[in-house]
């Protein structure tokens, strides 16, 4: 079976052949969305840019996801109200919206072909219970920040979805959706069109910095020694980073895609074509692709993504899949794959200034397609001087017994599952 469908599908693209170079301005480490955004960002204010990148271009999270661009904050906005202070909740919230403007902004002005479509996200309650928090939500929301949220009825909802299985929705309607993977190409081909080398197959296997303030950086495609780094490794990599490794989380989600269904059966499935997710912890999301077909994704086992995972997670989804829309029992399942959520502990992203010229920005926490994106952006200027755009310069200490390695995934797994049945 095939791997993930973004990266199948995606135009080729071709890193920088030969040594990397030896004195840029800005040595970004890691070639996903936030690193490719700030690769742009930064050679279009004119400075020297080598990304370096262990793999291929997106080809973890950033390559390997639910392809949804959705706005709102991750955690319920009354919750984190609740902690934060509405001030800070609404900021957050809204910086989700500026961050889909900027993946539409980037779509346009880098003229990326890449299905950018503002859909809407639907929230589906899951159990009859589920609606009084949707409806909560709906309060909160529509009061503090987003004013166009709709709730529906569970009746209401079956206009939104051919399935019996939810019992009312939530619509924001500024989400949006795209193709992942030609995007991500499409914003490597614009930094480098604006100047930055883009070295894939250079794992970063040393950092250090020099007498000089430079950072001496190695990778096995030769050393280069920069004024600043921007550490963009995701929920992923080996390499001189532990300390981040301490403090994200790589939880597995896994994916499948089915054969093609015609664009007519596609759309009787989802007819507004939206983003989709469920309201349990342990959940589901799914989407229709620009060939219509089905993405159906979720965290299927509590484990990183191996090969073995991947494989494993796919029987499960299908089966979920099946109990979602069983008139899909006779479709085949044509790509299954598993990637690395980048958690923070507390589910909010983390960007600033480790130490003089080092930077970092990650711990997207599920939602990193849009603010990936932004924050690249944004540390474009965070590296120039202007950090007054970071929402996410918080304090961030280590995940209490993690050294790298989540071994306590299932415990966390079999907590949260345990919620949703008794919800
Ligand atoms: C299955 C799945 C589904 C998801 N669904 C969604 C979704 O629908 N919507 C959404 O908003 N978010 C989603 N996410 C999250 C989102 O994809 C990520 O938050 C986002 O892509 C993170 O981008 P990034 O560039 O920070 O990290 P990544 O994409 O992980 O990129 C980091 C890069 O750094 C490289 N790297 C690591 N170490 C080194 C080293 N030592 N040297 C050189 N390179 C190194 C890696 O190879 C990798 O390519 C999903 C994630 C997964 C896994």
């Amino acid at each position: 079976m095939a791997d993930a469908y973004w990266l199948d599908t995606a135009p080729a693209f071709v890193g920088d052949a030969g040594e990397v170079a030896a004195r840029p301005d800005v040595a970004i480490v890691g070639g996903g969305l936030t690193g490719l955004s700030a690769a742009l960002a930064l050679a279009r204010r004119g400075a020297s840019v080598s990304l370096l990148e262990q793999g291929r271009v997106a080809g973890e999270a950033s390559g390997r996801n639910g392809g949804q661009c959705n706005n709102g904050t991750l955690q319920n906005y009354a919750a984190l109200a609740a902690k934060v202070g509405i001030d800070r909740a609404r900021y957050y919230y809204l910086t989700y919206n500026s961050a889909v403007d900027t993946v539409e902004r980037l779509v346009v002005e880098e003229g990326i072909d890449c299905d950018f479509r503002r859909t809407g996200k639907l929230k589906l309650a899951a159990k009859p219970s589920h609606y009084d928090g949707l409806a909560a939500a709906w309060e909160s929301l529509r009061k503090d920040v987003d004013p166009d949220v709709r709730l529906l009825s569970a009746q209401e909802v079956r206009e939104e979805i051919d399935s019996d299985a939810f019992h009312g929705g939530l619509i924001q309607p500024l989400s949006a959706q795209l193709h992942v993977g030609r995007f991500a190409v499409g914003l490597a081909e614009a930094a480098r069109r604006q100047g930055a080398a883009i070295h894939e197959q250079a794992p970063v296997t040393d950092l250090e910095r020099q007498a000089s303030g430079r950072w001496r950086v190695t990778t096995p495609k030769g050393t280069l020694e920069a004024s600043q780094v921007l550490v963009a490794t995701g929920g992923s990599g080996p390499g001189p980073f532990a300390w981040f490794r301490r403090r994200v989380i790589p939880v597995g989600s896994f994916i499948v895609v089915t054969e093609p269904l015609g664009k007519e059966r596609a759309l009787s499935l989802i007819p507004a074509n939206r983003a989709c997710v469920t309201s349990m912890n342990v959940g589901h999301y799914f989407r229709l692709t620009p060939d219509w077909r089905l993405l159906f994704g979720g965290r299927a086992r509590f484990t990183v993504s191996t090969p073995r995972s991947d494989q494993e997670s796919g029987g499960v989804l299908q089966a979920a899949m099946v109990a979602v829309f069983p008139q899909l029992a006779d479709v085949a399942i044509k790509y299954c794959w598993g990637g690395s959520v980048d958690m923070s502990a507390d589910r909010l992203p983390r960007a600033g200034e480790r130490e003089p010229g080092l930077f970092y920005a990650m711990g997207y926490s599920g939602h990193g397609v849009q603010m990936a994106t932004h924050m690249g952006q944004v540390m474009g200027e965070v590296l120039n001087g202007d950090s007054s755009n970071n929402p996410w310069n918080l304090p961030w200490r280590p995940v209490p017994g993690h050294f790298g390695k989540p071994w306590f995934l299932p415990a966390v797994g079999a907590w949260y599952g345990m919620l949703d049945r008794l919800s």
